[in-house]
């Protein structure tokens, strides 16, 4: 996967150094199918999955819709049990203002449990040009933090790597002997980051959800990577996009379930962390200080656009990039960016700029199999394809035969005589040109796809037809 250019714009040049690796795509739908099985036994057994992802939907759709009203009442009540509340626009400003907790609390090491949030604004890049070590302390981002890449997927960062290549970057960065037991690896892990757990000034998380009232932090993992985080360095801060507020502990329920479902194939995550407060007397243990940094960085501004505000309620469970057939084939450094897959494909360009992930939401066969699984019921696709709309009128990408081909297209299709005169005219052109059922050849079009043969008879006429043999 080295040959993969990290960045948005070289998506096309990625899918085909992936295309060549069939070693990263037998990978990659091992590991999808595996956990789409397990899903899907755990989603049939559940009792109104269904009434569930609506609920979901519901509640993120109401939330949005008085976003002000939700977060302000996180942070009144936050504020009340001790916690202090930051308001960051733009990356740049989310780092300034960690670095300056960091600063006051002469942070030298800082422990990360996952966070997509912190890949988003860079905040490992910046700390260390601070002169911060942050350690991430999640299995598979420590394992892609010792490589030096960024996660492959949203949440099995280290899903491309086999027990052969733990076992080669634990060696290489390290220092240690090279195995390839899981349970050495896993021990050998556990160990060194024990020592950065203890000795870590500062702890960085993110939360997958905040509820306004009774105003708390919800940190869902599986190590206790989190919960040490959290718990065992003097300060901890939280950094979170404003669209993971929630109103209720009620919420919670419904979105605890099917998070843990959709991303993990597991009933119930092992940790649930609760957040509300400093460490409070009589404590045993727990931070003196916790900070939550709320970054819109682009959020205020997607809600604004009715038709891609529902992106906003995507809970980063990662179902959607498993079951993509065009991520199980190209991996999720191919997209170039911090979220992969077809919600990727949707939140690159919103976030980043049409010029800068113009190319991913041509990405997807549209099948539609993102929207099916999602646990919000968003409607992957339709996001999907009215960024391409806005990316061929934008930037103009298409050429003037095509536009032309399209302008034309516009026309005949919206006037139903002339195109089913079109149509019978296609036809007997069709079948003289094509006598021996041949298929017509296109150029480029043709390369990869063969070019259908017209119907004898249209599905217009077919349907009269049928309407006037049912009719009484
Ligand atoms: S879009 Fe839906 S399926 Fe995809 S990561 Fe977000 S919540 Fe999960």
């Amino acid at each position: 996967m080295s040959r993969v250019i990290l960045d948005s714009r070289y998506f096309y040049q990625n899918v085909r150094v992936s295309l060549d690796d069939s070693a990263l795509q037998n990978a990659l739908r091992k590991a999808c199918d595996e956990v789409l099985g397990k899903r899907a036994a755990l989603v049939a057994s559940t009792p109104h999955w269904e009434e569930l992802r609506r609920a979901a939907h519901r509640i993120k759709e109401h939330t949005l819709a008085r976003l002000d009203y939700y977060l302000l009442q996180l942070e009144k009540n936050l504020e009340a049990q001790g916690v202090r509340v930051h308001w960051a626009e733009n990356a740049e400003e989310a780092c300034t203002e960690i670095l300056t907790i960091a600063r006051k609390h002469n942070v030298w090491t800082a422990v990360k449990s996952k966070s997509m949030t912190s890949e988003e604004v860079g905040l490992n890049a910046f700390l260390e040009g601070r002169k911060i070590r942050p350690v991430e302390t999640d299995l598979g981002e420590y394992i892609q933090q010792l490589s030096g890449e960024p996660p492959f997927h949203i949440v099995t960062p280290a899903m491309h790597r086999t027990r052969q290549d733990v076992g080669r970057i634990f060696a290489e960065k390290l220092g240690v002997d090279y195995t390839e037991d899981p349970e050495a690896l896993t021990q050998i892990a556990r160990r060194t980051l024990r020592r950065d757990f203890l000795s870590a000034e500062m702890g960085i998380t993110g939360a997958n959800f905040a509820v306004a009232d009774p105003g708390l932090i919800g940190v869902v993992e599986n190590e206790g990577n989190a919960r040490l985080s959290t718990t065992a360095p003097r300060v901890h801060v939280v950094l979170m996009g404003i669209e993971k507020v929630i109103p209720t502990l009620e919420d919670l329920r419904v979105f605890l379930n099917l998070l843990s479902i959709s991303s993990t194939a597991q009933r119930l995550p092992c940790y649930v962390n609760l957040i509300r407060s400093p460490r409070q007397e009589g404590d045993r243990d727990g931070p003196e200080e916790v900070h939550v940094v709320l970054l819109d960085n682009g959020r205020s501004r997607i809600l604004a656009d009715p038709a891609m505000r529902s992106s906003l309620y995507c809970i980063r469970c990662g179902a959607c990039l498993n079951v993509c057939p065009v991520f199980q084939r190209v991996g999720g450094h191919a997209y170039g960016w911090v979220y992969q897959g077809p919600i990727g494909s949707v939140l690159t360009p919103l976030y980043r700029g049409l010029e800068y992930g113009y190319q991913l939401p041509f990405g997807s066969s549209l099948c539609g199999a993102c929207a099916e699984i999602c646990p919000v019921a968003i409607d992957v696709n339709h996001l999907l394809v009215e960024l391409r709309a806005r990316i061929q009128s934008g930037l103009n990408t298409s050429g003037l035969l095509e536009r032309l081909a399209f302008r034309v297209w516009s026309f005949v299709a919206s006037r139903p005589r002339l195109y089913r005169a079109g149509a019978l005219l296609v036809r007997v052109a069709q079948s003289l040109a094509l006598p021996r059922r041949r298929h017509l050849r296109l150029p480029v079009w043709s390369r990869t796809r063969t070019f259908p043969k017209l119907a004898r008879r249209s599905f217009y006429r077919r349907w009269r037809q049928l309407a006037d043999q049912l009719s009484p």
